[in-house]
């Protein structure tokens, strides 16, 4: 029941058919890939898997450094370059915050702070002991992921409990000069989800409450995985991030959008729709594997990136972090606790 990954609404054999063992075969990129947003903040591509632009990390820099995210377990070396690249060194890192615990944002903490022993990690309060003993965690992806899980995520190391800070439902963790990052908590895409708004720059990191932006064609598309998927709360979360006027969004899928408004309204509106989607499928009797197929099909028009014309790389990257088959699962999940009962039809 507390597992952050619940297996159970998977099937296991199909989940791994959709993910495959295939990676983004850029392993031997030279030197890390940092991008300056301004206001001391850097953007990291931590290339999960080998892919590029699918992962980002976030220096804060300043007299207490911050890394915001770490990738993945094997992105850790990358992020460790890229804080060098940026005068960060191991003894200079006073903070790790990641916005939720999955490992595609925090498969790295432990092998991140056994590189940084000064920094403290800080998380959630429902993420903390999953951290400081991946065990569970790490179970419960490899039912959901099986082989594919070592690939996409390597393994997610402990950290000592005694370097971890659980937050509440808001939070602060000091940048220095003045500056904070104040977290919000923000659940819908995991229970143990947080919002990050740095004080100085009013940029807010949105983890995956927001859904993932694709930079390369502006789309915007849900992130609605089992187990902790809710609707009204996902809506709630994304008005408290619309409440607190953040001049910019930085999408851990990935990058900055200064289009807060339209964003955040579209961000409702793709989760509205696939939640409707998903119910009418349901409703028709459909089993998952169909119900994945026609809500894929029946949201198809609304992304550039799925069109005939556009790059099929973008596509499949993407599916990677925000695929329909996860989507459709979670909604689905949480429709049967709210909506129990068989289906009509
Ligand atoms: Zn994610």
């Amino acid at each position: 029941m507390d597992s952050p990954l619940s297996p159970s609404v998977w099937d296991n054999s199909r989940m791994r058919d959709d993910i495959a063992t295939s990676t983004g075969k850029s392993p031997d990129l030279a030197g890390p890939d940092i991008t300056d947003l301004g206001d001391d903040v850097f953007q990291i591509d931590t290339r999960m898997a080998g892919y590029q632009g699918i992962t980002a990390g976030y220096l804060i820099r300043g007299s207490r450094p911050c890394l915001v995210e770490t990738g993945t377990a094997p992105s850790a070396p990358l992020v460790r370059d890229a804080l060098a690249a940026l005068g960060v060194g191991a003894g200079d890192l006073a903070t790790v915050v990641v916005t939720h615990i999955h490992l595609d944002h925090a498969g790295g903490v432990g092998d991140v702070a056994a590189m940084y022993p000064a920094a403290e990690v800080v998380v959630h309060q429902k993420g903390a002991r999953h951290l400081a003993d991946p065990s569970r965690l790490m179970a419960s992806a490899r039912m959901v992921y099986g082989d594919a899980l070592d690939v996409l995520f390597g393994t997610l190391a402990p950290v000592p409990a005694d370097r971890i800070r659980s937050l509440d439902d808001v939070g602060t963790v000091d940048l220095g000069d003045g500056r904070r990052l104040d977290s919000h908590y923000s659940p819908g895409h995991a229970r143990h989800h947080v919002g990050l708004l740095d004080s100085r720059s009013g940029d807010l990191y949105v983890g995956d409450a927001a859904g993932v932006y694709i930079p390369d064609t502006g789309d915007l598309r849900p992130a609605t995985p089992p187990p902790d998927f809710d609707l009204s709360v996902a809506l709630e979360s994304l008005r408290k991030f619309s409440a607190l006027r953040p001049a910019r969004l930085l999408f851990s899928h990935y990058g900055p959008v200064s289009a807060v408004a339209p964003i955040l309204e579209r961000s409702a509106e793709e989760i509205t729709v696939w939640v409707s989607r998903t119910r009418e499928a349901r409703a028709a009797g459909m089993d998952l594997d169909h119900a994945v197929a026609m809500v894929r099909s029946r949201t198809l028009s609304r992304y550039a990136a799925l069109q005939d014309d556009a790059d099929p790389a973008i596509a499949a990257k993407f599916e990677r972090i925000s695929g329909a088959a996860a989507n459709v699962a979670g909604i689905w999940h949480w429709l049967d606790k709210v909506e129990p009962g068989p289906p009509a039809g």
